[in-house]
């Protein structure tokens, strides 16, 4: 089966995997989205006998079918190799009767690396095989890890650029200087004075622009984006989700067949849509446990059917999850309106007119798949606490959020969890080390990271050794109105 990507907004013409790469959002403003979700080709039972990289190869050939199997073993390669600091590349570790499935073993610390390690790879055969002459310019907002991911993922890559923005008070002070820190002849970092919702919408405003892509192309330049409306992005995340299903099995923790539950702590809904579509390809999932931080709105739509993005914008200790507009949602939404794109812009264009929107009861039914829950900032500092208590393990202020919900809602329905965990505790230092003890309030930065490492036994990541000391090589500060000008500043035109 081949498939091909259409857009969430109209019936237009579809476009091959590769062309959804590089354009990263579709013309009409939709997200593009498989024309069918393919099964595995393999039995479960095999899952088990195979490597990380042998597993993204059975998953990425489905949905990127116009990639040669040569293509796509050179980007698999090029990507899960030693920047990864474990060979299971995503390891899956038992704790008080859960699995947090460990994404945060690449470059940056956090689940992002999983897909951008090898977006660049994805991105550049694209441009070959469908003869791209023009420079890439990769346009990022970013809640914090995206933004670092993306940097290092594109930094030097022949052919490319990345602009990334960010806001300038919404993000942990580590994610901060591994942005600011970044090398690369083609990295910008920009902060802006908003928040992340402003960044998302300031550079989907520009992918909109048929001026501005004018423009640029004239200059010889053409857009796309490293953020996870890409199908770049959102397919090598379905891996790892049959990856860990085989390692349950390898495990012996589940028999071949076995129903398991997955939580996943969400922002912008990409790695939760990643699991609905390794359920869909027929990983025996059951439940699919959304968890949010205080900005909860996609805890309220999943107990309401309503979306409301109008209420207070709350900085919370998971910066990464402090979004009101969570765009891949808009997929699922595509997905229960029975393909019905008109359906799609009509709620779509609401969020952005009304501030809200709400589903039909059919479509409402159709998500009884997931089961929304939320932490507030004390129960997750609780959670951090809880389970460095009961077993020595320390996790991340994110992943928290996901074990909270966990204890609150899937603990107690005996069917195994997965929890994934989606960044390493050194990334979150400060709020992790204050869950544990307040006495901690008082040290630096960097000496939390010695105190993390004493209490943890867990090794300081490359990723933050290599920013102790280096230099600050980014400045830009812009407004939120001023970002496309900005763009245009950077690139000469
Ligand atoms: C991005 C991110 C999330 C949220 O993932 P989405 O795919 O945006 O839902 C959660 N935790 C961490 C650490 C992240 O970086």
């Amino acid at each position: 089966m081949s498939i091909m990507y259409k857009s969430t907004r109209s019936n237009g013409d579809k476009v091959t995997a590769s062309q959804a790469i590089l354009k990263g959002l579709a013309e009409d403003g939709g997200l593009f989205v498989p024309d069918g979700i393919p099964g595995l080709e393999m039995g479960l039972e095999t899952l088990a006998d195979l490597s990380y990289k042998e597993t993204a190869y059975e998953v990425m050939k489905l949905f990127l079918s116009d990639f040669t199997k040569e293509e796509l073993m050179y980007c698999i390669d090029g990507a899960y190799d030693d920047k990864f600091d474990t060979e299971q590349i995503a390891p899956l570790v038992k704790k008080d009767g859960a699995y947090y499935l460990e994404l945060f073993h690449g470059k940056t610390i956090a689940f992002k690396d999983m897909a951008l390690s090898i977006l660049p790879y994805l991105m550049t055969t694209s441009a070959k095989k469908n003869g791209v002459k023009n420079e890439i310019v990769i346009l990022t907002a970013t809640s914090g890890d995206t933004g670092k991911a993306a940097l290092a993922g594109f930094a030097d890559v022949p052919g490319t650029s990345i602009i990334v923005f960010y806001p300038k008070n919404g993000v942990s002070p580590i994610q901060e200087r591994q942005m600011l820190t970044q090398t690369g002849e083609n990295t910008h970092v920009v902060g802006i004075v908003g928040n992340f919702d402003d960044a998302q919408t300031g550079v989907k405003k520009m992918f909109g622009s048929k001026e501005l892509a004018a423009q640029m192309n004239e200059a010889g330049y053409q857009f796309s984006s490293a953020n996870s409306i890409n199908i770049g992005r959102l397919v090598p995340q379905i891996v790892y989700y049959v990856y860990a299903y085989g390692q349950l099995l390898k495990q012996g923790e589940i028999s071949c067949g076995e129903k398991i539950n997955v939580v996943v702590p969400t922002g912008n809904f990409g790695n939760i849509l990643a699991a609905y579509y390794a359920k869909n390809m027929g990983i025996p999932i059951n439940t699919l446990y959304c968890a949010s931080n205080e900005n909860k709105v996609l805890f309220d739509f999943f107990n309401t059917g309503k979306y409301d993005r109008k209420r207070e914008f709350i900085l919370t200790t998971s910066p990464s999850m402090d979004i009101l507009i969570s765009s891949n949602l808009e997929r699922l939404i595509y997905r229960i309106a029975g393909e019905d794109a008109a359906k799609t812009k009509e709620l779509m264009d609401a969020l952005v007119s009304e501030g809200e929107y709400s589903i039909t009861p059919e479509m409402r039914e159709r998500l009884e798949d997931f089961i929304g829950g939320y932490a507030s900032e004390e129960e997750t500092q609780d959670a951090i606490k809880r389970l460095y208590d009961k077993t020595g393990y320390i996790m991340d202020t994110h992943t928290a959020v996901a074990s909270e919900v966990y204890y609150k809602k899937a603990a107690q329905t005996g069917v195994k969890t997965v929890i994934a965990s989606t960044a390493s505790p050194y990334k979150f230092t400060r709020s992790v080390m204050n869950a544990i003890d307040s006495k901690y309030d008082s040290m630096s930065d960097f000496e939390l990271v010695d105190q993390l490492k004493e209490i943890s036994g867990v090794a300081v990541p490359q990723a933050i050794e290599e920013i102790r000391f280096a230099n600050i090589l980014h400045d830009t500060i812009c407004d939120k109105s001023e970002m496309e000008q900005t763009v245009k500043n950077i690139l000469g035109i």
